[in-house]
C-alpha cells in the first residue's frame, strides 16, 4: 500500500488486534493493485474489527518479518505457474512447502482461486487448505473461524474447516466438495484505486460473472456457471462512487455483453460525455455480436482505439465443434461497425491444436483474414493465438493435446501467411502451454515433481529434468485421450453442470 493510494472504505487504522492475515499474491506487487477479487477479498478481510491483514507480493515487503507473527496465510492462484512464485515467496520466509513440515509454531497456509478450484490435486501437500470457487463470502468466513479458535490446534481448526462447504482440507476431506457460487446481487469493484497499480488510477468494476456460451475449452465458462449479472441500479450506483475519484474505469466480465442491461450502461455512461464528461472507459474484450454502432461510437468517445475479439477458431466447422456458433457473416459484419464508427483496429484472438483441427480450418482463417485486411485497408489488424490446453471440469478434459512439433509447425505457417497479409501475429510459448497442460491435468504424485522444478530454477528446462527425475510421464498428462469413464483426480469437485453434464456435452461437440 501507498500513501497516495485512495481507499473507497472506511478504514479502521487503529486496530487493536492479535490476529494477523497476509494475503499473498504471487506476483509483482502492481499486478496485485489490479487484481479485483484479490482486493475485493482484501477489503473484506480488512473490515474485521479484531484482524490485520496485509498484502504480501512478491517484490513488496511486509511490515512482519517473521512467520511467527502471524497467523493465516492466503494465497491467490490463478495460474498454473504460480507455484513457482509461491515456493520463493514461502522460502523468503523461511516456511517449508510441505504443510506436514509445518508445525503448530507455522501459520495455517490455503489458497483459492480458478486453478486450485478446477485441480487442486497437484499442489494438495503444500497447503493446509483450499478455498473451491467463489472465494467473497467464505473467506470473511474463515478468517473469523480461525481467529475465533486461534488457540485451537492446527488439527482441530481443520477438523472445522473440512465441515464447510468449498472448503477441503487435503488431511481430512474424503468426500465430495461442492464449489461455492456466490450470488451476484452486489458489484465487486477495486476497493482501492492505486497510482501503483498495473491499471494505473483505474476503478475495475465487475458486470457479470461467467460466461453462458459454454465454449468446450473454457474454465472461465464451466466453473462460473450459471452465468450471473449484477442489478443495473447497482452498476450506476458504484461507477458514481468510482467517478467520484477517478475519471478511469473498466469494465470486467467473461461476457459483459450477455449483461440485458449491456446499452443501457453505456447509453449512461455516453450521456455524461456528452454533457462534457472527460471519462476513460474500457472493456476485456467483446464478443462479436456485441460490436454495435453505439457500443462502438462510446468506446471511440472514451478513448479506446482498438477492441479485442475472440473469435478462436479459424472456420465455422471448428466454431460449432467448441460451441461458439459464429458465423462468418457475423464476423465481416462486426469489422465493418468497428471500422465505420471510429477504432483504429481490431485485435482478434484464437487458439491453435483444438481438437479435430486440420489445416483447412486454418487456411479457411488465413482466407478470412486476407479479406478483411482488403476490405479495411488502413485497418490495423493483429492477432494472437494460444494454444490448446485441456481443462479439467470442462467438455474437454479428456482430450489430449495436439503434440507440440505439430502445433510448432502449425504455428510457424500462421505466422508466415499472416506476415505476407501484413498483419501482426503474436503466438504463446507452445512449450510452456505443454506444461500448463501437464499441470492442469496433474494429480497427487507431482509433489516433489514440483518441488525439484522450483529448485531446478523454474524454467522449462527444469520441468524437464524434474519430470525424469521423478518418473512423471509428462507426455500422458499433455497429450493422452482420457476415456471417458476413467475416474479423473479431480472428480471430487463438484461444479454446477456436474460430470454427466460434461460427458454429454463432450459427445454432442466432439461427434
Ligand atoms: S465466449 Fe469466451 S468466455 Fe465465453 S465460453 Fe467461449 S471462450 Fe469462454
Amino acid at each position: 500500500m501507498n500513501n497516495s493510494d485512495i481507499y473507497l472504505y472506511e478504514r479502521k487504522l487503529h486496530k487493536y488486534a492479535d490476529y494477523t492475515v497476509w494475503l499473498a499474491f504471487p506476483g509483482v506487487n502492481s499486478f496485485a493493485m489490479s487484481s479485483l477479487g484479490f482486493l475485493w477479498i482484501y477489503k473484506s478481510i480488512d473490515e474485521i474489527e479484531d484482524v490485520n491483514v496485509e498484502i504480501l507480493s512478491s517484490d513488496k515487503k511486509t511490515t512482519k518479518f517473521m512467520y511467527e507473527d502471524v497467523n493465516l496465510i492466503g494465497f491467490s492462484f490463478t495460474f498454473d505457474t504460480d507455484f513457482l512464485t509461491i515456493f520463493s515467496m514461502l522460502e523468503k520466509y523461511s516456511i517449508p512447502f510441505k504443510s506436514n513440515e509445518r508445525d503448530e509454531k507455522f501459520p495455517l497456509i490455503f489458497a483459492g482461486g480458478p486453478v486450485v478450484s478446477a485441480n487442486p490435486m497437484p499442489y494438495k501437500d503444500f497447503f493446509d487448505f483450499f478455498v473451491i470457487g467463489d472465494g467473497e463470502d467464505i473467506n470473511l468466513n474463515l478468517v473469523n473461524l480461525c481467529k475465533e479458535n486461534k488457540n485451537k490446534s492446527k488439527n482441530e481448526i481443520l477438523e472445522m474447516l473440512s465441515k464447510i462447504d468449498g472448503i477441503y482440507v487435503p488431511s481430512i476431506n474424503n468426500r465430495p466438495v461442492k464449489k461455492l457460487t456466490q450470488k451476484l446481487d452486489k458489484c465487486v469493484y477495486t476497493p482501492i484505486i492505486s497510482e501503483n497499480a498495473f491499471f494505473k488510477n483505474t476503478f475495475i468494476i465487475e458486470l457479470a460473472r461467467g460466461c453462458s456460451n459454454r465454449c468446450g475449452f473454457c474454465l472461465a465458462s464451466y466453473l462460473n456457471l450459471p452465468f450471473r449479472y449484477v442489478p443495473f441500479d447497482e452498476i450506476i450506483s458504484k461507477i458514481e462512487l468510482g467517478l467520484k475519484y477517478t475519471n478511469k474505469i473498466a469494465l470486467l466480465g467473461a461476457q459483459i455483453s450477455a449483461h440485458p442491461k449491456f446499452e443501457d450502461i453505456f447509453n449512461y455512461i455516453n450521456k455524461k460525455i456528452e454533457s462534457g464528461m472527460n471519462i476513460e472507459m474500457s472493456v476485456s474484450s467483446l464478443r462479436v455480436d456485441a460490436i454495435k454502432p453505439e457500443i462502438v461510437k462510446t468506446l471511440v468517445a472514451c478513448g479506446q482505439k482498438n477492441v479485442t475479439l475472440a473469435i478462436e477458431a479459424g472456420s465455422e466447422r471448428l466454431r460449432k465443434v467448441i460451441n461458439k456458433n459464429l458465423s462468418e457473416e457475423q464476423i465481416f459484419s462486426a469489422v465493418k461497425i468497428a471500422f465505420e464508427n471510429g477504432l483504429k483496429g481490431l485485435k482478434f484472438y484464437g487458439m491453435i491444436g483444438i481438437p479435430t483441427e486440420t489445416k483447412e480450418d486454418i487456411d479457411e482463417l488465413i482466407k478470412l483474414v486476407g479479406e478483411i485486411k482488403k476490405l479495411y485497408k488502413g485497418f490495423d489488424i493483429s492477432f494472437g493465438f494460444s494454444s490448446f490446453v485441456p481443462k479439467p471440469n470442462t467438455p474437454f478434459q479428456w482430450c489430449g493435446r495436439e503434440n507440440s512439433k505439430s502445433i510448432e509447425q502449425k504455428a510457424e505457417y500462421l505466422k508466415k501467411e499472416m506476415h505476407k497479409l501484413g498483419i501482426q501475429i503474436s503466438v504463446s510459448s507452445i512449450k510452456w502451454d505443454y506444461w500448463q497442460a501437464v499441470l492442469s491435468r496433474g494429480d497427487d504424485s507431482f509433489t516433489q515433481f514440483l518441488i525439484d522444478v522450483y529448485n531446478l530454477g523454474g524454467k522449462l528446462g527444469a520441468f524437464k529434468k524434474s519430470a525424469i527425475k521423478n518418473n512423471i510421464n509428462s507426455d500422458f498428462y499433455a497429450y493422452d485421450n482420457f476415456p471417458i469413464n476413467t475416474d479423473l483426480p479431480w472428480d471430487f469437485i463438484e461444479v454446477s453442470p456436474g460430470k454427466d453434464f460434461l460427458i454429454k456435452e463432450h459427445s454432442r461437440l466432439l461427434n
